[in-house]
């Protein structure tokens, strides 16, 4: 009997973490044979891959300096890049046109003059918010096409409040300075991107996870609020005092006794992407040319690709280097298998000219159900009605899949200290 922690992410390790420092015991059950949730990662044959991209820029001071005591970090000045139609883009696309053709320069400036103005608060959704910021020609062939790639739905199918500071939006002056010419300033959100010199990104967290009673293997499968009980899928069970939980919403909602029909139904409703990682090792150091870079195209899978070795040499043999593509899927779309998919994206990426099927030597792919929230229209009223009933029975919910939420690591980390409050 005593505290338990469902799940041992960022949220659950930095709960069980803050609970030890305040002299408070718990115990964490992890469904997998390791800890790290989506922060974790895995080794083949000397290449480290990290479930999808991960940097870290958390500015608050106390936990970037558990981050950086934990693992020296390298520091990235973000440079991504943007692949159109056969064409390499600095990113963003919208204020770095200048490779373009003059007929499509044209078409987007003249549409960007031209947008409709709107007051933010009466915007419907995420393709008028998209029409409105960058004009009809950008938005159809750039941003639209990428929403259907990240996110998996079109998007009228958004709202909005998620979209905070993580798109760009220029002005007149900036859109025509980076036609005629690539501008170097860094447009991106995060000006500094850390990651750890050795260890996989997971690293951030060695001090916290250090001392932890996490047990692995341990999928919980029901919840008993009444008896106060966790079953596993081994047929073992766990008392509980106190019940905090990392786990998605739309999975918990299934486990537990006696939930409510709308409840129920309110978190099999929540929308998310799942994600596959097609992650490939190379026998020549130079493949990667950019620490990640964005693919417009819809005819090729992934939305993004990015380097492990660039994160940092520690990811690869010496003389190696790799690449890991991500592909995403809304829940309600129909999932390719595996092997066509790793085909697929494999056949583009040598189309692109990114390397020779030769120099390929590790290949993997692997698949995790839950990456992003969707943020469609109906998100919050579902979200609240679960998050209601869950405070009801006395399941603290915490992190990205519990709040279901848009959370970085360094939030889904601070929301794991707030239970010691
Ligand atoms: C594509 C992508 C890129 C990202 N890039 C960045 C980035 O660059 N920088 C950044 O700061 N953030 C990034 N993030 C966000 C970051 O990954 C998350 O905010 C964070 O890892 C969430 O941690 P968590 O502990 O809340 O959830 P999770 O990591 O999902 O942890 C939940 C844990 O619960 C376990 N679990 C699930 N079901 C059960 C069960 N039934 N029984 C027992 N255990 C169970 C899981 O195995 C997992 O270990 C990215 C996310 C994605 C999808």
């Amino acid at each position: 009997m005593g505290t338990i922690i469902l799940g041992s992410g960022i949220a659950g390790i930095s709960a069980g973490y803050h609970l030890e420092k305040a002299g408070r015991h718990a115990v964490i059950y992890e469904k997998d044979s390791d800890w790290g949730g989506l922060c974790g990662n895995f080794t083949i044959e000397g290449f480290r891959f990290d479930k999808f991209v991960h940097f870290t820029f958390a500015q608050d001071e106390y936990i970037s300096n558990i981050f950086k005591n934990s693992s020296d970090l390298l520091e990235h000045i973000p440079f991504p890049s943007n692949y159109y139609k056969g064409i390499w883009i600095r990113h963003p696309a919208q204020n770095n046109l200048a490779p373009l053709s003059s007929e499509e320069k044209t078409d987007i400036i003249y549409d960007f003059v031209n947008r409709t103005e709107k007051p933010i608060e009466e915007i419907r959704d995420y393709e008028e918010w998209l029409r409105i910021q960058y004009g009809n020609y950008f938005a159809e062939n750039f941003p639209f096409k990428y929403t259907r790639k990240y996110w998996g739905v079109e998007p009228k199918e958004l709202e909005t409040k998620w979209v905070g500071n993580r798109m760009y939006t220029p002005d007149l002056k900036q859109v025509l300075q980076g036609a005629f010419e690539t501008q170097d300033e860094c447009f991106y959100y995060a000006k500094i991107m850390k990651y750890p010199k050795i260890g996989g990104f997971r690293s951030i967290l060695n001090n916290c996870r250090e001392g932890l009673d996490i047990r692995f293997n341990k999928e919980v499968v029901k919840i008993n609020p009444q008896e106060k009980t966790v079953t596993f899928k081994d047929g073992t069970s766990a008392q509980y005092t106190r019940l905090i939980s990392s786990l998605p919403l739309p999975e918990i909602v299934k486990m537990i006794d006696g939930m409510p029909e709308e409840v129920k139904e309110a978190g099999e409703n929540l929308m998310h992407t799942s994600g596959y990682m097609v992650s490939l090792g190379f026998n020549r150091p130079d493949v990667a040319k950019y620490l990640w870079f964005y693919i417009y195209d819809e005819d090729i899978l992934p939305a993004r690709v990015y380097s492990p070795n660039l994160k940092s040499p520690d990811n690869a043999p010496e003389g190696c280097s790799s690449l890991q593509a991500e592909i995403f899927f809304s829940n309600n779309a129909e999932i390719p298998a595996a092997d066509v998919v790793l085909n697929k994206t494999i056949e583009k990426l040598i189309a692109m000219g990114l390397f020779k099927e030769n120099e390929i030597i590790v290949k993997d792919i692997r698949f995790e159900k839950y990456a992003n929230i969707i943020f469609d229209k109906n998100i919050y009223k579902n979200r609240q009605i679960v998050l209601d009933y869950l405070n009801k029975i006395g399941i603290e919910s915490i992190g990205r899949f519990g709040k279901w939420e848009y959370f970085w690591t360094h939030q889904a980390f601070k929301n794991g200290m707030e239970v010691i409050k």
